[in-house]
């Protein structure tokens, strides 16, 4: 059984070098003002856009991302996001039986004498899905028995309209630990790679 500590990560699939071009001409077929299109139009024209609350321009670009090192439960609140497409590591199809169970543990729970119990525990649950597979069950009937903190891995896609909700949403006060640590990191990227688009949103 092996703890991952602070591991979530994120890396950017897709995200093209003209969204910001494909938001402002979408956005300028509103106003027939096509003509006014320049090499650095598209920066002001956007800002100008989500400051009016026009958002629904902000539909026309998107970005895939794969998370990965975090849990089961990051994902289950994720995939709650209904705009959005998602291909997730199957519990079905991939076993856990070839090497360590890992788990996401809190970090700020780590030096707990309590954390000996939770690794008996896990330790039990490892060894017993060893010997369910070793006996012949599917990972599907085994998967019964992994806990919530399980690793997995999750790729999603969507447009950036949806992204600033999620991370207005998973980066604040009420957010879950794990799931903010990961977005807040994301969101400082696309605050530095795509300003006009995310840098009104702070992480709480
Ligand atoms: C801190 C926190 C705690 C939470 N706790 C719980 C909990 O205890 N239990 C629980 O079940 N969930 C919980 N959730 C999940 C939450 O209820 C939402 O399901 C999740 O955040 C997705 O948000 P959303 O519906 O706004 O967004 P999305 O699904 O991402 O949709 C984006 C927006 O599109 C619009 N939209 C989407 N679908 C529809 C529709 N069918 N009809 C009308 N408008 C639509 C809405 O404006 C919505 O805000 C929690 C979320 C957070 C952030």
């Amino acid at each position: 059984m092996k703890k991952l500590i602070n591991a979530g990560k994120f890396e950017i699939l897709s995200l093209s070098s003209n969204a910001l071009e494909v938001m402002e001409k979408a956005g300028r077929t509103c106003y027939k003002s096509q003509s006014n299109i320049t090499n650095q139009s598209a920066k002001i024209f956007i800002e100008k856009i989500r400051k009016l609350g026009h958002e629904s321009v902000l539909e026309h670009s998107s970005m895939t991302v794969r998370f990965y090192n975090i849990s089961r439960g990051f994902t289950h609140e994720i995939v709650r996001h209904r705009l959005c497409a998602f291909s997730q590591e199957s519990t079905r199809y991939v076993g856990y039986h070839k090497g360590d169970l890992e788990i996401i543990v809190p970090p700020h729970k780590i030096n707990t004498p309590e954390i000996k119990d939770i690794d008996t525990v896990l330790t039990q649950i490892e060894e017993c899905y060893k010997k369910l597979k070793k006996i012949g069950w599917k990972a599907e009937d085994i998967r019964q028995i992994l806990p919530i903190g399980i690793r997995t891995e999750i790729v999603m896609t969507t447009n950036f309209r949806e992204w600033r909700h999620i991370f207005k949403l998973r980066t604040s006060k009420a957010a879950h630990w794990e799931i903010k640590k990961v977005l807040t990191d994301l969101l400082n990227w696309c605050k530095l790679n795509i300003p006009v688009v995310f840098d009104d949103i702070q992480p709480e």
